[in-house]
Parts: structure tokens; C-alpha cells; sequence
């Protein structure tokens, strides 16, 4: 069974918003102009691999309980807000995300066209006489943290002008070790940052070599020691496998130490190579050489033991949180990232960011310097738009919602979408249940330890 291990899911990942992409071509959605070209990049993939598991009762059937915001309006609409800040300091090797180094001259002329973007979107809402409220803002790229905190101060200042916070608004800024001194990331508290994720990826040095991460693991440890000094009490450490020379064992003694950490959240990621990278190439040429995918699931394996044994709950294919009293309180999710796997509403802003709203999915130009064009000469960034029909749109909350361990809830389900689940998709759930792929009761559907071995299978059935 373990050699069946590669999933084909889409991805949201913290490290990107690239929601499912499909549809017919149709006009951008209110606040935003027609699109200037086509040119619709396929929905964006990645490839999970994942372990067979057992997944607990308590980590499958507990609802992922969210507070509606305190502060909401009766008309208003509560959505995660995405701002991509493009920039690094070198390419990792196995890096194939729309991020790029050098351009620190595009610093200061990005930032103001992304509030901009950001006012811009802010303005056209007003307009259609509907309240939007901030659930979440989340500082993904590239590295956030390359650019000056006044900056991002400015950046999230635009979010909240224009889109009300609400008074439990998460706030995330990815942290690449290395790049903050302690001042600044006390300065990130100060203005309003709740939550870091830091890209720790591994402990081992010479596994951040071959990942060409351009930081040691003692980086890693001073970045959350300083998080931890400035206040924060919502950290997410990542954390890599099936790498290059990675065996069970140093695996074993990475998840160790990140445990050690006690931190509030883990995300754990396949190494993932695209044609392209560096290390892609290496590993073409037979330079280096992966684990194979018996490790790799025995890796999820271990994983998955080691943090359920230490208090962590698995609420996600790659995520896990634990509760903020340590023992089991309300659980450190990410807001965020929950908005993607509910197929929510979000908003994204600046080059390559991905939008879905009011039933349209959109995304910028990817490259800063056309990005910045763009918005310039034409007033929006946007290049592709695509309108999901009903049946889209069912498709990929069943597709996304298999991604939580809950499952897909069947009173969500009829809440969204106005139709018993079993109406929509009754004929592929007693086929996958059959199989053992899936399981469902009175509360929901969810994959099986089987069923997220053979991932395809099953959200192939949904499209
Ligand atoms: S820091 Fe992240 S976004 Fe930047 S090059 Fe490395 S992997 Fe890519």
C-alpha cells in the first residue's frame, strides 16, 4: 500500500493562495475592470505525499469551531485578505514560487502600487453599498520580511481602511530565520501582526545546503526564541520531508526538536520539484537523490504519530495545531488558510495573487515589473478571470473540504448550496464508500486512511 502514496490535491498552502482555477472566461467581478489579456494558467497543483494513518476520532469528528466575528454588520461580509510580497533574498534551489531575488530597487514602487490595489478594491466595495469586514490578513510571498516593517505597516494599514477588521482579525506575516532582529519583530506585534510562520523547512545543515535556503537551523531557533520574546502566542513553524539525504531517522530528530519548540503550529510539506529549479536538475542528472515514497509515507507516518502523541491535533492533510493552553483549549488553527478549504471568499493583493469573488476567480500578472505596469496603466494587475457555476463551485468545496480531517459537513453543505449532499453527489459517495475510500454518518463525508492514499481517485469523482 505505501508505494500508492502520491495524492493530487490542489493546494492552498501557507506559502501561496492558488485556488482551484476553471471555468468559463467572464468579466472580472465588481471593482475590477476587464481583464487585459488571457492566458489562464492551469489550476495550480501540488502533489501530497501522504502516509496511511489513523486518524482519531476526536481529530476526524471534532468540528472546527469558528467565532463569528463580534463586530459584524448585519450586510456585512467577512473575507480573508492575501498580500503577496514577491521579493527574496537569493532562489532557494527547489523553489518554483512567484518570488525573485534582486530586485530590491522595485521595493518602494511595489508597496505603493499595492495599496493601491488595495484602496482601489477598497473603494469599489464601498460603492456596491455592501460592508466587507477583514476575517484574516495573511503576508505570504517570496519573504515578507525582506521588507522594511514600516512597509508592511503601511500595506496593512491600507487592509484595515479599507476593509474593517474584525476584533479577533488574525494577522500572519511568514518569517524567513535570519531576516529580523528582535526589534522588528516586536515592532511586528506593535503593529498588529498575531501571528508568524516561520520557514524553518530542517534542522539539519546540510539538508538547508542542498535546499539552498541560504539559513543555518540556529537561525531558526533565535527567529522563534525572538517571536516567542516579543509576545507572540500564535507561532507556526514549517517544517520538510522527503528531502535529499533525509532518512527516518534525522526526520525523526527534526520533528524532535520542532516539538521541542512547542510550537502553537506545524505545517509539514512534502519537498515538492518543479522542472526549472536547481535542484530539480540535480536530481535529473542523478546528482542527488530523493527518498522514494515508501519513506516518504513512512516520514507522514512518523509524523503523525510523534504530534498526536505530544497534544497536536491534525486538522489538515499537511497541518496540525494544538490548543493555545497548550492542553487543549481552542485549538491554534489558521483562520487563513481555513477561508481557502471552505472555499471562502478571499481577496488577494499584489503580483500573482489569486482571488475568489462574489463566484469569480481571478489572479494578477506574476511578475512585479508587469504587475506594477499593469495597475499603472490600466488601474487593476488582473490578467485571467473566470466565472464557477453552481456545479463548479459544489466540485471544489466537496474537493477542498476532503482536505480538513472533518470532512465535508452535510448541514454546510446544504447551507451553501441549498441541496442534500447525497442529491449532488449521492451516486459517487456510495461508489467511494464501497471502496473504502471515503466514510460518512450523520454529521459527514471524509476520506479514509485509504482514500487519502488514493487522493485522485477520490476528487477526481467531484470534478
Ligand atoms: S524563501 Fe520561499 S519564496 Fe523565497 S526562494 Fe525560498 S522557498 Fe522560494
Amino acid at each position: 500500500m505505501r508505494g500508492e502514496v502520491l495524492l493530487l490535491l490542489t493546494s492552498v498552502s501557507p506559502r501561496a493562495n492558488l485556488p482551484l482555477v476553471r471555468g468559463a472566461k467572464v468579466a472580472p467581478p465588481e471593482g475590477s475592470v476587464a481583464p487585459a489579456r488571457s492566458g489562464l494558467r492551469p489550476h495550480s497543483l501540488s502533489y501530497q505525499m501522504d502516509g496511511t494513518r489513523e486518524v482519531t476520532e476526536t481529530a476526524v469528528r471534532q468540528p472546527l469551531v469558528r467565532e463569528s466575528c463580534p463586530t459584524r454588520q448585519k450586510q456585512a461580509l467577512q473575507t480573508a485578505l492575501y498580500v503577496h510580497i514577491p521579493f527574496c533574498i537569493a532562489k532557494c534551489h527547489y523553489c518554483d514560487f512567484n518570488s525573485y531575488a534582486g530586485m530590491s530597487g522595485f521595493f518602494q514602487s511595489y508597496v505603493a502600487v499595492l495599496v493601491r490595489e488595495i484602496e482601489m478594491m477598497g473603494r469599489a466595495q464601498e460603492r456596491t453599498g455592501r460592508s466587507v469586514e477583514a476575517r484574516s490578513v495573511y503576508f505570504g510571498g517570496g519573504t515578507p520580511t525582506v521588507l522594511p516593517v514600516e512597509a508592511l505597516e503601511r500595506i496593512l494599514g491600507a487592509c484595515f481602511r479599507c476593509f474593517h477588521p474584525c476584533d479577533s482579525v488574525e494577522v500572519t506575516v511568514e518569517l524567513r530565520p535570519g531576516t529580523l532582529g528582535l526589534d522588528e519583530i516586536a515592532r511586528l506585534k506593535e503593529i498588529g501582526v498575531t501571528r508568524l510562520s516561520i520557514g524553518v523547512q530542517s534542522f539539519q545543515e546540510g539538508e538547508l545546503r542542498v535546499l539552498g535556503r541560504g539559513h543555518s537551523a540556529r537561525d531558526s531557533m533565535v527567529a522563534y526564541r525572538r517571536a516567542q520574546e516579543a509576545g507572540f502566542r500564535n507561532i507556526n513553524v514549517d517544517l520538510m520531508y522527503g528531502l535529499p539525504g533525509q532518512t527516518l531517522e534525522s526526520w525523526t530528530s527534526a520533528l524532535e526538536r520542532a516539538l521541542g519548540m512547542k510550537p502553537d503550529h506545524l505545517s509539514l510539506y512534502p519537498l515538492t520539484l518543479a522542472d526549472g529549479t536547481i535542484l530539480g536538475g540535480r536530481v535529473a542528472k542523478g546528482d542527488v537523490v530523493l527518498p522514494d515514497q515508501d519513506q516518504g509515507a513512512l516520514m507522514y507516518e512518523r509524523a503523525e504519530a510523534l504530534l498526536e502523541g505530544s497534544g497536536y491535533v491534525h486538522y489538515e492533510i499537511s497541518n496540525w495545531a494544538r490548543g493555545e493552553d497548550g492542553r487543549g483549549g481552542e485549538l491554534s488553527i489558521c483562520e487563513h488558510n481555513m477561508a481557502y478549504w471552505r472555499a471562502e471568499p478571499y481577496l488577494g493583493f499584489g503580483a500573482g495573487a489569486h482571488s475568489l469573488w462574489r463566484n469569480c476567480c481571478y489572479h494578477n500578472a506574476s511578475h512585479p515589473a508587469d504587475y506594477i505596469r499593469r495597475l499603472n496603466s490600466h488601474g487593476n494587475a488582473i490578467c485571467e478571470s473566470r466565472r464557477l457555476d453552481e456545479r463548479m463551485r459544489r466540485s471544489d468545496y466537496v474537493i477542498l473540504g476532503l482536505r480538513l480531517c472533518e470532512g465535508v459537513r452535510f448541514e454546510d453543505f446544504v447551507g451553501r448550496f441549498g441541496l442534500p449532499f447525497e442529491s449532488a453527489y449521492g451516486a459517487q459517495l456510495v461508489g467511494l464508500e464501497r471502496e473504502g475510500l471515503v466514510e460518512s454518518d450523520a454529521v459527514g463525508v471524509r476520506l479514509t486512511p485509504r482514500g487519502r492514499l488514493l487522493g485522485n481517485e477520490v476528487f477526481e469523482r467531484f470534478l
